[in-house]
């Protein structure tokens, strides 16, 4: 007879990373509970779509239960298999195409997608019901000589398991009490970020470009946008109120978190000490800092002046950009991390959500070993740390490298950047070898 015990998996969090996990773990029938700090299903609504790279999508795929993953394609918005570059005079630099970012043969899951973060939440929570705890703060833990964890809230209750996963963001308690050197740093860029919204007015006053795909922006020095639209087809009727709106939208300001407007999004992005202002950027209005972005972007082509002075300034918002520092290898005990608990990094790749999808998939599959008794729980775990502390970190200096080039005051480089798109654009050939699987972690 075998000793092997099934798994009880604790799950700190429930973003991305740790949703997605609890719907890979219920599907395999490891008992898995997720213990989040909002109080409600619906506090964390964030009114912004997110790009889900062909691995990302895949890892949704296996993840999630199939009726989900069709609501995933059906609710996901239009263009995100192109992308372009233009100059802040709206010349074209570079167009990437589907063909040229995603080569060879792919099927429906291995391609990009645009979401809203509020509609993949949706998605993320349809079948987890009682799995998800809320208002469930995780302040701590002790690992006990017995093998199991306990998971201390702030509510003075605790929770008991085999295995700990911290998937609770940037400011990880668990990271905290599990590698209290790990860090999370500023990295001197701050972004501003706006919705314009469409309707069959609006859409006619900015360039048909800005409705087609992703663009970024080059102006020749310091500073960067990325714009993105967001357009769906209606929610699909088959998958009840997913791609709706959940209630606490009605009380949202603007249109910020209005989940069934469709909406062009940008982000400026500039070193915090090139703002024209003597105090704390997070100090300032969403109006102030709208009227200082179209301030700083007064010598831009026409086009780009309309759509970012024709935003809605209630849709306005300061992200301060924060990355991970590096972190050696460490003693694998039953208390592991993924996504942004470990690597974040900055948002310049739009990887970040997609390689905590990669760290849920990856760990799924060995605590699922681990709980039918195919491997020792500690060399899953082992397993899964020695993967993702490569290739997360590798993406930490991946999307530092795109941040400091979109706010570099390198004349030179930029022009040269600029020249190498020009070429590529020119010569197909060169374009496929140069960006082909753009945009994947
Ligand atoms: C402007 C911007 C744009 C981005 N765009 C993209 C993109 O297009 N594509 C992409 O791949 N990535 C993108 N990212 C990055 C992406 O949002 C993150 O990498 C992703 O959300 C990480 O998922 P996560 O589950 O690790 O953490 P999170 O999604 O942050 O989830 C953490 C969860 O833990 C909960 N929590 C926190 N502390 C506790 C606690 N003590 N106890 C219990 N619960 C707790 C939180 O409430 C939250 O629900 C972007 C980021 C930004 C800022």
């Amino acid at each position: 007879m075998s000793a092997h015990k099934p798994l009880h998996v604790i799950i700190a969090g429930g973003g991305i990373g740790g949703l997605a996990l609890a719907n890979g773990l219920r599907k395999a029938g490891v008992s898995v509970a997720v213990y989040e700090r909002d109080r409600h299903r619906t506090d964390r609504l964030q009114g912004f779509r997110i790009h889900i790279s062909p691995q990302g999508s895949r890892s949704l795929h296996e993840l999630l239960p199939e009726q989900m993953y069709r609501a995933f394609v059906a609710n996901s918005g239009k263009g995100a298999t192109k992308f372009g570059f233009v100059t802040e005079q709206m010349r074209e630099l570079l167009n990437l195409d589907a063909d040229v970012i995603e080569t060879g043969p792919r099927d429906e899951i291995d391609r990009n997608y645009g979401i809203s973060r509020i509609t993949l939440r949706q998605i993320l929570l349809a079948d987890l019901g009682a799995v998800v705890r809320y208002d469930k703060t995780v302040t701590g833990y002790r690992e006990s000589p017995d093998g199991r964890v306990e998971v201390h809230f702030a509510d003075g209750g605790t929770a008991t398991g085999d295995v700990l996963v911290g998937a609770d963001g940037g400011t990880s308690r668990v990271r905290a009490q599990r590698l209290p050197d790990a860090r999370r740093v500023e990295t001197g860029i701050v972004t501003v970020v706006g919705k314009f919204g469409l309707t069959d007015e609006s859409r006619h006053r900015i360039a048909p470009k800005f409705l087609e795909s992703p663009l970024s922006v080059m102006p020749p020095t310091s500073c960067g946008m990325f714009i993105a639209p967001h357009e769906f087809d209606r929610p699909d009727s088959r998958f009840g109120g997913i791609g709706g709106n959940d209630d606490a939208a009605a009380s949202s300001p603007g249109a910020l978190l209005d989940n069934t407007q469709p909406y062009v999004f940008w982000a400026y992005a500039a070193k915090r000490a090139d703002y024209p202002t003597d105090v704390a950027l997070e100090s300032l209005r969403p109006r102030q800092l709208h009227e200082m972005v179209n301030a700083m972007t007064a010598r831009w082509a026409p086009q780009l002046r309309e759509l970012i002075g024709g935003t809605d300034t209630e849709t306005v918002t300061l992200i301060s950009i924060r990355t991970s520092t590096p972190v050696s290898a460490w003693e694998t005990t039953r208390v592991t991390l993924l996504g942004d608990a470990i690597h974040s990094m900055t948002p310049f790749r739009g990887i970040g959500a997609n390689v905590a999808l990669r760290d849920a998939r990856l760990l799924c599959e060995k605590l699922v070993a681990a709980d039918r008794g195919a491997r020792p729980l500690l060399a899953a775990i082992h397993d899964y740390e020695a993967q993702m502390i490569d290739y997360g970190f590798k993406a930490v200096r991946d999307s530092a490298t795109a941040a400091n080039q979109a706010v570099s005051d390198s004349r030179a480089g930029r022009t040269i950047g600029r020249m190498v798109f020009r070429v590529a654009e020119a010569v197909p050939s060169l374009k496929r070898k140069m960006f082909s699987d753009f945009g994947s972690e």
